[in-house]
């Protein structure tokens, strides 16, 4: 089998709650996702998704995605999709980093390497587990009370995870998780995420103001990797890395500092299934917890999501993010419904998913 043809898609994903706000006075009203299709010498074809939240989240941005591809594509064509470790051998090959625009190349092989053998594509990964996949909230920081209320909606929805904002003010942040948390039901988790947005004196003075017996964890409280370990040396609190924990290199890093309990898995940041795959095991090896997230994006990002999480075993799994939540455009159908909070991986070949080409549009680029 060989790669035949790659189309390149781009749409405008609005923020499905309007203005979406970030520590250090970060805005996003809409998304620039790109989505890839992957076409066959034998018929079959692959989707594929990538959607950077802005340009001021992590070290990617749309149009970087886009021109990432047109430097990686053509080096593609004519390979064999399943090979997907050789896939991304090619990649590494064509464009040192930006793991963001290999993500959606990668993911179309998958999903027609799944397609190629008619098994979905956890299947691939290492097996299904049995578990239900709690989907996660994301609680942008505002006003504490009204911070109390989207939660409360979240729950009455069916969510026991959520991941609450913060990153602006020691006292107004510790009051935003004290709302939060306010009316906590039992089981119910909760990730504190600063999105790198303090110092170490400010999360110190933070954590000071917080009453004993919250029980959260504190996730990306600083930008840097020093001012992380920092925090970590001096709070008894748990703590997960995201915007610091990118690749291969910094999971291993991050298991000989012991810097942190677990990490946020976003496929894109982390570069794609076959490279989630690798640090999903060098996670599990170490004992570190993992949420299966994206950066945001549609249903083509959300089946990604939902293949690699239904792989982690149950006691290393936080959560899963409902990434079609958060915009209001659907990019494709597939039969993995969010029920009373939970999620199972869909049981079609590869991704599961049937993309809605009235809403791609016609190609942007195409290489063959
Ligand atoms: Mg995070």
């Amino acid at each position: 089998m060989k790669i035949a043809q790659i189309d390149v898609f781009q749409v405008d994903l609005p923020y499905s709650g309007g203005v979406y706000l970030l520590s250090g006075g970060r805005e996003y009203r809409s998304f620039d996702a790109t989505i890839v299709r992957i076409r066959t010498d034998t018929g079959i074809e692959g989707w594929g998704e990538s959607t950077p939240f802005g340009s001021t989240y992590i070290a990617s941005h749309a149009r970087g995605v886009r021109a990432g591809i047109d430097e990686i594509a053509p080096s593609l064509l004519g390979l064999d999709p399943r090979r997907t470790d050789r896939i991304n051998d090619a990649m590494d090959m064509a464009l040192v980093g930006h793991e963001h625009a290999k993500t959606a190349l990668d993911v179309a092989c998958w999903d027609i390497f799944g397609k190629s053998v008619d098994l979905p594509v956890c299947e691939l990964l290492g097996g299904r587990t049995d578990v239900k996949m709690p989907v996660i909230s994301s609680i942008y920081a505002g006003d504490p009370e009204d911070m109390r209320q989207r939660v409360a909606e979240h729950r009455r929805a069916g969510y026991t995870s959520h991941s609450v904002k913060i990153g602006d003010d020691p006292a107004l942040d510790a009051t935003r998780i004290q709302a939060s948390l306010a009316d906590r039901k039992p089981g119910e988790y909760f990730i504190v995420d600063a999105n790198g947005g303090m110092t170490p004196e400010m999360a110190l003075r933070m954590l000071r103001l917080l009453p004993a017996g919250l029980d959260f964890v504190l996730e990306a409280p600083c930008a840097t990797w020093r001012e992380c370990l920092s925090v970590r040396r001096r709070t008894d609190i748990p703590m997960i890395w995201d915007e610091l924990a990118t690749n291969d290199s910094s999971i291993a890093q991050l298991v000989a500092d012991d810097a942190a309990e677990g990490i946020g898995l976003k496929i894109s940041k982390n570069g794609g299934l076959a490279r989630c795959r690798r640090q999903r095991d060098m996670c599990i090896a170490a004992g570190l917890t993992i949420s299966v997230q994206e950066t945001t994006g549609s249903d083509i990002a959300f089946a990604a999501i939902v293949h690699m999480g239904q792989t982690v075993p149950e006691r290393l799994l936080r959560c899963v993010l409902e990434s079609r939540d958060m915009v209001s455009l659907k990019t494709a159908d597939g039969d993995f419904p969010v029920i009373n909070g939970r999620v199972v991986a869909p049981s079609q070949p590869g991704l599961g998913i049937t993309p809605r080409l009235d809403v791609l549009g016609e190609p942007v680029a195409s290489y063959r």
